[in-house]
């Protein structure tokens, strides 16, 4: 296979063993991603049209709020989303904002209508769902997930990079049980899951080692033995179970 903008980074992250090679991944690309729309982005008016229309999640506002590196940028964005949604909305609720009133010099405009609430209730339902750059990481996830299991299938060095692993967090586990559904044969299936779930096992119960002797440290007879690995152990093992990613 070519080297392409996904097969670089998948081949950088197997590289090196870690404890989830996936999580590597999308933090990479998403941190990418957080500076693409405190930057560049911000020229693009087809771009502005996007974040308008779909925002962020809470999660990428925090991040790009976070970086501090950008605040106007960050500013003009949330402004002009601001005025989209809110002609939304105040359309949605059947409410005139004060600033249209003003305009057509009108007090007491008749009957009010108060919206119909099912649909005030779906629509901010399925915005909340939306962010720009959740979609942009799950659409490139993909991506990484499809060039994985070609690389698994065609390539004997990545196979045994990707079988001598120390596992996958949880959330990406089960990414990567359904990419195999849909991008191995069921003979290539069999191999790949008796491989990944001997590794995740097998990992698994190293983590629950070191957590043990993570929590066997707190007790005063084992103060003078060494931590071994398991100083930064409950880390990993919430990293390991959870996906979360950012934890120092
Ligand atoms: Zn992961
Ligand atoms: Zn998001």
């Amino acid at each position: 296979m070519k080297e392409t903008i996904y097969t670089i980074p998948v081949n950088e992250v197997f590289a090196e063993k870690c404890e989830c090679p996936l999580c590597e991944l999308e933090s990479r690309f998403e941190k990418e991603t957080v500076d693409y729309y405190l930057g560049p982005s911000l020229m693009e008016p087809d771009n502005r049209i996007e974040t308008n229309d779909t925002g962020f999640c809470a999660r990428h506002y925090g991040m790009m709020y976070n970086t501090q590196t950008n605040r106007l940028g960050l500013g003009l964005i949330l402004d002009t989303y601001l005025l989209e949604q809110n002609k939304r909305l105040s359309k949605l609720m059947r409410v005139e904002s004060k600033s249209q009133g003003e305009k057509r010099g009108l007090f007491g405009r008749g009957k009010k209508s108060s919206g119909n609430v099912d649909e005030v209730y779906k629509y901010i339902s399925e915005h909340l769902e939306e962010c720009c750059i959740c979609s942009k990481l799950s659409y490139t996830m993909s991506r990484y997930i499809e060039v994985i299991f070609y690389l698994y299938v065609r390539e004997k060095e990545f196979r045994e990079r990707f079988n001598d692993g120390l596992g996958f967090c949880m959330p990406h586990l089960k990414l990567l049980i359904e990419g195999a559904k849909q991008h191995l044969s069921s003979s290539q299936q069999d191999e790949f899951f008796r491989n990944l779930f001997s590794m995740q096992v097998n990992n698994l119960e190293r983590l629950e080692k070191e957590v043990s002797w993570f929590t066997q440290k707190f007790d005063y007879r084992n103060n003078d033995k060494p931590w071994g690995t398991s100083k930064d152990a409950l880390i990993r093992g919430i990293k390991k179970v959870s996906g979360l990613k950012e934890l120092d």
